[in-house]
């Protein structure tokens, strides 16, 4: 058995691959790459495209994945960028290792392969402004109109063509085309532009360019010069792909790589266009591009996320050729079913509700021990303290309960979870406004340890903390980002951010958690007992002022999901039966 007979079936792009080294192709090698542009934060829809270059790499013995930044339009750009992509790809796991290129550093070439364009008389200098060109482009049914400069002379172009370069001409001017076929049926071979003329710096050449070459020219010379074999991108560019092959044809280049392409990543309650999300950010409906609700891997990250959540969630969706949305429940199943695994449990008190014990010695503390995960004693236990006065969480007692609410309400017994029983006996209110201020509770000393020796039972389990122990902390609830699941999707270009959740933040000032959380760090990962995982906000959080962020609550709609997908195929199979 090979290694790769352990995971699930390769998909339509491995099957290629695999099929490409059995037939010599590439001489045996596997070179992929991921060309992000630096004009945004990644998001998770380039989790998948990471997870699948750097991943197919690593499945072949001498496999590389190049990490190119596509930097060719040097106003959006930003270093800044460069910097938290890197930072993000190695947080997912992932290591380019030697092989970091940019695409800038490939101007010269790139300007040397145009002059072999135009020289073959396959490229001219086109004086029509934007608005022209778009407007002599036809369309699905009509052909093109060609460009009345079309006819040049090589010699003219090659002249205005250095001259573009020395910075002659105004911005938008002229521009350098493709000669291929305004008649073609395929727009996108409609001849081209394939330089433009743009007076401004850039972050990596400065000012040493004032013309820059455009993606679709860029591109399959980046892949041919770097060796790529596998060239995989998004269904959008199918469509681009003979003009990604006419430039490899037309220059001598040594190789030609093979563009292959795959859907999208689309994710439902969120948008995973860099535009929308930049927008997000410029006009601060979020804290920036790492804010907790962001679909960026940065704030996916400070949310709570783990890179194996992430890199779970991007096999599970798997890789084909079809466009779809993924259920958001999907992504948060993952991180729940990780975190279940891994974050220790404690308890917390988010919206916290007095109670006094009026039976239990006024100066007494004792430690109850507490194992950190139930399943995993090899996580070991840690002591909590109990004492006469503890918080419980408020919507855990109830004046008058209704019939199904087993938590705690007048006269009645609870558990407090590895502690004792109590019930509540008296209810004290704020005069004026009614508001339930505290609770008064005796407790049974014979319960310690949370179980009766009579055997009688209780209902109700409830988390709580020692009030005096306890320490103060700020919780963040985070809810989705938008209210419908396609907010893109509505008709007549509604905007979508009249869709954005206003309940997506809610901040809770006042909760206390047990004191082992004093030395909690940035980032570290928990389960607050009966609420949900939370992390520490790795930029807000202080010592001595801890934020919690909440990842996702303990309520799994994807099993639920998945349990009724389950049903639904055995009544299914019941009906072939
Ligand atoms: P956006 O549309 O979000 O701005 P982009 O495609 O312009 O994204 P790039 O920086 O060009 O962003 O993307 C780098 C790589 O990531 C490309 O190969 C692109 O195909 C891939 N990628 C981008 N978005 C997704 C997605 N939602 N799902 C899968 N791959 C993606
Ligand atoms: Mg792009």
């Amino acid at each position: 058995m090979t290694e790769r007979d352990t995971s699930p079936p390769p998909d339509f792009i491995r099957a290629i691959i695999a099929q490409d080294l059995k037939t010599g192709k590439n001489a045996g090698r596997v070179v992929t790459r991921f060309p992000p542009e630096p004009n945004g934060y990644l998001h998770i829809g380039h989790a998948k495209s990471i997870c699948l270059n750097f991943g197919i790499a690593s499945e072949h013995k001498g496999g590389i994945c190049h990490l190119r930044f596509d930097d060719t339009n040097p106003t959006k750009e930003e270093i800044e960028y460069i910097d938290s992509i890197k930072k993000d790809i190695k947080w997912l796991g992932f290591e380019w290792g030697d092989h970091l290129y940019y695409a800038s550093d490939y101007f010269e070439r790139l300007y040397e392969y145009a002059l072999q364009l135009i020289k073959a008389g396959s490229a001219y200098v086109c004086d029509l402004s934007a608005e022209e060109i778009r407007q002599t482009r036809g369309t699905l049914t009509e052909p093109g109109k060609e460009s009345p400069y079309r006819q040049r002379s090589i010699k003219e172009n090659l002249d205005l063509f250095e001259r573009m370069r020395k910075g002659e001409f105004e911005d938008g001017s002229r521009v350098l085309r493709a000669k291929i076929d305004m008649a073609s049926p395929n727009l996108n071979m409609r001849d081209p532009v394939i330089y433009r003329i743009l007076k401004a710096a850039h972050p990596r050449t400065g000012d040493k360019w004032c013309i820059y070459p455009m993606y679709d020219f860029t591109h399959p010379l980046s892949d041919s010069i770097e060796g790529i074999t596998h060239s995989i991108c998004t269904l959008e560019f199918e469509d681009h792909r003979p003009l990604y092959d006419w430039f490899l044809d037309k220059l001598k280049v040594k190789s030609h790589p093979q563009q292959i392409e795959f859907a999208r990543l689309n994710l439902s309650y969120t948008v995973m266009s860099k535009r929308k999300l930049l927008e997000l950010v410029e006009q601060r409906y979020v804290t920036g591009w790492d804010d907790p609700r962001m679909p960026t891997i940065s704030g996916l990250r400070r949310r709570g996320y783990t890179p194996e959540s992430i890199r779970n969630f991007c096999e599970r969706i798997g890789v084909a050729k079809r466009d779809s949305i993924v259920d958001m429940a999907l992504l948060e199943h993952s991180i729940r079913e990780d975190l279940n695994e891994k974050a220790p449990r404690v308890m917390a008190v988010l919206r916290p509700l007095k109670v006094i014990i009026d039976n239990y010695p006024k100066d007494k503390t004792e430690e109850f021990e507490i194992l950190n995960h139930p399943n995993n004693p090899a996580m070991g236990s840690r002591n909590i303290p109990f004492s006469r006065e503890i918080y419980i969480e408020q919507g855990d007692f109830l004046e008058d309960p209704p019939k199904r609410f087993f938590r705690l309400a007048p006269n009645r017994e609870v558990r407090l979870r590895a502690a004792y029983f109590i019930t509540c006996v008296d209810v004290v209110k704020d005069e004026k406004t009614g508001e339930i201020k505290e609770l008064h509770c005796t407790y049974d000393p014979a319960t310690r340890g949370g179980d009766a020796p009579d055997r009688r039972k209780v209902k109700g389990t409830l988390h709580w903390v020692s009030a005096p122990h306890s320490l103060p902390a700020e919780v963040r609830l985070y809810d989705r980002l938008f209210t419908k699941a396609n907010p893109t999707g509505e008709k007549n270009g509604a905007d979508f951010k009249a869709y954005l959740n206003p309940n997506s933040l809610e901040i809770l000032t006042s909760s206390r958690v047990e004191p082992s959380l004093a030395g909690a760090k940035p980032e570290d990962r928990y389960q607050f007992e009966r609420q949900g995982y939370f992390c520490v906000d790795s930029i807000d959080s202080k010592p001595d002022a801890l934020v919690f962020n909440r990842t996702v609550t303990l309520r799994d709609s994807w099993a639920k999901i998945e349990k009724g997908m389950r049903r639904l195929s055995i009544f299914s199979f019941m009906d072939k039966v």
